[in-house]
């Protein structure tokens, strides 16, 4: 694992980043890989105002020109893709094909935003005032503070970061403390996007590194119009509130406790396979993470013999070696929390099977776990709640009524799924009442998403929705005019006002 040459790609010299007061350690042996200067809150006030100077210049720019700097920047994305991915395997501990597979969501909401940038549109609504006509446009927002969580280091930010450039908007972006790295090599390719393009106010994608501090500094600055913060439940409710204080805008992304259901009828095959990438998949550190499976009482003892034997074969070990399935932990607090659920999970009446520290010899520093199955007699208190680690509760079922009412039955509400080949069990699912998460998918694991489509949940996840479809909205501001081409000036509800009533 030699870091310094993958840094060195971004410019990067890491032998420069030891002195500061925050410790960056790679989850992959928990050796400290660089020390960083930290930002303060003033250096925040003043990274806002900067990114508000910006805003007031980029507002102004026709948006499929700024959609040319989202271009160059996917450009620059394309060409670091490997570079930074495993920058994010060393940072987040995630496998290589993940790390690069981040990245290759940033390239796909790059190429996204630039075409939005020409299609950034609003409606013509009919007047019932003759000779008026009534439309709404849509406006740049402001400054957009983005505060992000380790375990997608660099993917959240461009989600948010594409959308708000294409949108005229500027950004400042908070990345967790965790995996501030990643974010550095991401501002060097926006600002070598910036160099090209050339006439772009200074200032319109800043990063802040630093705490939860920094993130409140974000939160209760005037001059962030959007606050954009992924991570956890608990985060989310002392965040929102600071924002509601001054009315601003929240987009939250919070915590999942995500589901499949496997019907009577489901190809088990492709079942187990969803299943498995979905629950040991970046070790269980996804927010998408299948967390539990709620399976049909017929096929519960097949599927659980099969999924065992696929656990027990799942390759852990360092990201960075091929054919390793399961990372680690990214740290030592994370392992703990493991531990106290499944011990919790054992006293509510689990089986626990797995969740067994892993490689403590080779990596003493490190927290690699195998991943835990965990049959449950029903959804206790600790399945209500997201554990981030790879743990998967395993209750049984009869009816089908009764799986979706355990689907929903849990305070989050980000993503589920069903397998089955039922149609009408498919439908029901995705009905109105069905999955109440903000994503349900039939004969597809809850992890994974597209760009193109929106993302988030409700409940206690947030209700924020980010990247594809309309998500650009949250990122503008919409104003309804009325334009009045006739003679008269005829008041709206037939109101009569004045001499003449
Ligand atoms: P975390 O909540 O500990 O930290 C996330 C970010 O918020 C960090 O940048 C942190 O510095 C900042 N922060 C923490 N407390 C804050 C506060 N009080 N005020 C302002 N900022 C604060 O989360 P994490 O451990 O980095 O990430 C894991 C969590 O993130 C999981 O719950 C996971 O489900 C969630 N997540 C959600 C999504 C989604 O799209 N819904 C995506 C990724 C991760």
């Amino acid at each position: 694992m030699n870091i310094d040459d993958v840094l060195a790609e971004f410019g990067l010299d890491a032998t420069r980043m030891q002195n500061g007061s925050l410790s960056v350690r790679s989850p992959i042996d928990g050796t400290q890989v660089a020390r960083l200067a930290e930002h303060s809150t003033a250096d925040a006030h003043l990274a806002i105002d900067a990114a508000h100077t910006a805003f007031m210049a980029w507002r102004m720019v026709p948006a499929p020109r700024r959609g040319e700097l989202v271009r160059l920047l996917g450009d620059e994305l394309r060409a670091h893709k490997q570079g930074l991915g495993r920058l994010v395997s060393i940072e987040a501990g995630k496998i290589l094909a993940e790390g690069a597979g981040e990245v290759q969501e940033m390239i796909d909401i790059c190429d996204f935003a630039v075409g939005l940038s020409r299609q950034l549109h609003g409606l013509t609504i009919a007047s019932e005032r003759p000779g008026h006509r009534m439309m709404e446009t849509w406006h740049p927002l402001g400054v957009v503070g983005v505060i992000s969580a380790f375990n997608f280091p660099v993917a959240v930010w461009s989600w948010n970061a594409a959308l708000a450039l294409i949108c005229g908007d500027a950004v400042v972006w908070k990345p967790s403390e965790k995996t501030p790295l990643t974010a550095l090599a991401c501002q060097v390719l926006f600002n070598r996007a910036m160099e090209k393009f050339g006439d772009a106010p200074a200032n319109l994608s800043q990063v802040l590194i630093g705490g939860r501090e920094i993130g409140q500094a974000l939160a209760a600055h005037y001059r962030v119009a959007l606050v954009s913060a992924t991570g956890s439940t608990r985060m989310g409710r002392e965040l929102s509130p600071i924002v509601a204080a001054r009315f601003g805008r929240c987009l939250l992304e919070l915590g999942g406790n995500n589901a499949i259901i496997v019907g009577p009828t489901a190809d088990l095959d492709m079942a187990l396979r969803g299943i498995l990438f979905g629950a040991v998949g970046t070790a269980g550190q996804r927010c998408t993470t299948t967390r539990r499976l709620i399976v049909h009482e017929s096929v519960a003892d097949e599927l659980l013999g099969r999924l065992k034997r696929a656990y027990s074969s799942a390759r852990i070990g360092s990201p960075l070696e091929p054919g390793t399935l399961v990372g680690p932990l990214i740290d030592r607090a994370a392992y703990d929390g493991m531990q106290a659920a499944l011990e919790s999970a054992r006293q509510q009446g689990g089986k626990v099977v797995g969740g067994e520290r892993r490689l403590a010899d080779q990596y003493p520093q490190a927290w690699y776990v195998s991943p835990a199955l965990v049959e449950m007699p029903g959804q206790t208190k600790v399945v209500l709640q997201e554990t981030f680690a790879p743990i998967l509760y395993v209750m049984r079922y009869t009816t089908f009524d009764e799986a979706v009412e355990m689907q929903n039955g849990v305070p989050q509400g980000l993503s589920s799924a069903v397998f089955t080949n039922d149609l009408r069990e498919a439908e029901w699912f995705m009905s109105a009442a069905g999955s109440d998460c903000g994503i349900a998918n039939v004969n597809i694991g809850t992890s994974g998403a597209e760009i193109g489509g929106a993302f988030g949940g409700e409940k206690e996840t947030g209700g924020g929705r980010e990247s594809g479809s309309d998500a650009w909205k949250a990122y503008m501001r919409r104003a309804t005019n009325t334009v009045n081409f006739s003679r008269e000036l005829p008041l709206a509800q037939g109101i009569k006002f004045g001499s003449d009533t």
